[in-house]
């Protein structure tokens, strides 16, 4: 047993039973445990790849967008970059070398990240330093004195979600209990408010034994960023594996050194993440008086922004094993059957026109 894992069912069993949400943050990020807190998590010795670790297009491609955004689209010429989540850094550090280009553009803009693990905020440091980042653990020392341009790619996917499950005729929660020296999930029919009021409008009834997930924690610091957003202007990209219609179903998922096992396997040294539901974030932020150009899957997107062309310029500069490489990234990064049609990228803002190349 992991001394995670010991120090979680101590804390059940002196607690009672307790919430998928408050394992997961346990898991992914106890102060000394935590599964982002103690290691580089990417790559082929890690547990998992994102779409910036498999190809620089994926970042330059958002790079374009930022220089498109900011220029056409934002009355300003100093903005705070703002990353959520930044891993190794290479997604911003990758999108800041397009942005390069633009005379002046960086120049007078400053750099923000917000991350909770030490070992990655030292990765950054390595990646970004040239643009003298500042960390935040939490958005309430993020400034809004300019208008914000926002990134975050696998972010949401690791805030915690709760399981509800439809009993007679009522929600319950799906609660987490030790027996045996073993995890055992159970429910409870008290179900606190703010998680019923994360229910959303899925189309069709529940049936018997059906399970939701909700995230009133997602929608609480989505609140929060909308309303910084709304201080400061500006705009932003979001992009996770997710749906864009609400469903009954668990997307609960442990990662472990690129395969998948059960959630309550290797607790603090597998990736925990759960799909996130886009229409309901969608729904917020029209709800909180924000502008949002919409949600488009991954693939289409990229395309959108020049993907192709590219990944031609790329191929043509290099050897033939690098060319293959590079079909191989824009493979992964845009076709339906692979990263194309799972992941989504939202995008919103406060105080723009509304109208964006991408969407
Ligand atoms: N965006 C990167 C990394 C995605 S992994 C990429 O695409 O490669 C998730 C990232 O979010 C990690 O950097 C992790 O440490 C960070 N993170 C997860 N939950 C967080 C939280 N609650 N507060 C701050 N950072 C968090």
């Amino acid at each position: 047993m992991s001394e995670l894992e010991r120090i979680i069912q101590d804390k059940i069993t002196a607690d009672g039973p307790m919430s998928v949400a408050v394992f997961m943050t346990l898991a992914l990020s106890h102060p000394e445990y935590g599964y982002y807190v103690s290691r580089d998590p990417f790559g082929v010795d890690g547990d998992f790849t994102t779409a910036p670790e498999i190809s620089q297009m994926f970042g330059e491609m958002i790079g374009a967008w930022i220089c498109d955004t900011a220029i056409n689209q934002i009355d300003a010429d100093r903005f705070n970059f703002f990353e959520l989540g930044p891993g190794r850094g290479t997604l911003m550090s990758d999108a800041l070398r397009v942005a390069k280009n633009v005379p002046g553009f960086l120049e007078s803009s400053a750099l923000h990240l917000l991350e909770m693990s030490p070992v990655l905020r030292e990765k950054q440091k390595q990646a970004l330093g040239e643009y003298s980042p500042v960390w935040h653990g939490d958005l309430s020392s993020v400034p809004s004195d300019k208008p914000l341009i926002i990134l975050a790619n696998e972010f949401l996917d690791a805030l915690p979600v709760r399981h509800l499950v439809w009993r007679g005729e009522a929600w319950r929660e799906r609660l987490i209990d030790v027996k045996d020296g073993a995890f055992v999930w159970v429910e409870t029919a008290d179900v606190a408010e703010d998680v019923l009021a994360a229910v959303p409008p899925v189309p069709v009834a529940p049936k018997e034994g059906d399970i939701l997930e909700v995230s009133p924690e997602r929608l609480c610091f989505m609140r929060d960023l909308f309303g910084l957003l709304k201080k400061a202007r500006g705009v932003a990209l979001f992009i996770d594996y997710g749906y864009a219609r609400p469903a009954y179903g668990e997307s609960l998922q442990a990662l472990y050194k690129h395969a998948f096992c059960g959630v309550f396997e290797h607790v603090g040294d597998a990736d925990l993440t759960a799909h996130v539901d886009f229409a309901g974030l969608q729904d917020l932020v029209q709800a909180e008086g924000l502008e949002c150009f919409g949600v488009v899957p991954q693939g289409a997107f990229l395309k959108r922004l020049g993907i192709d062309m590219r990944a031609a310029t790329l191929k043509k500069a290099g050897t033939p094993e690098q060319a293959r490489d590079v079909e191989k990234a824009l493979h992964r990064l845009t076709d339906s059957g692979e990263m194309g049609e799972l992941f989504k990228v939202m995008g919103f803002g406060y105080g723009t026109d509304g109208r964006f190349a991408g969407f």
